[in-house]
């Protein structure tokens, strides 16, 4: 899991670890929704560090 979910103020950050990926949601369904589906598709862009 790259992506990670925080609460600041009212409303919920998502930060992606493996690129600038970012978004913020106003609740924690969406928020982590959007972290989840993200990962899987940033988990399938080739990345330097894990390429072989
Ligand atoms: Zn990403």
């Amino acid at each position: 899991m790259t992506d990670r979910t925080e609460e600041s103020y009212w409303r919920y950050d998502t930060a992606c670890g493996g690129c600038p990926h970012k978004d913020s949601f106003l609740s924690v369904e969406p928020a982590r929704r959007d972290a989840q589906a993200h990962a899987e598709r940033c988990r399938a862009l080739p990345r330097p560090e894990d390429a072989r």
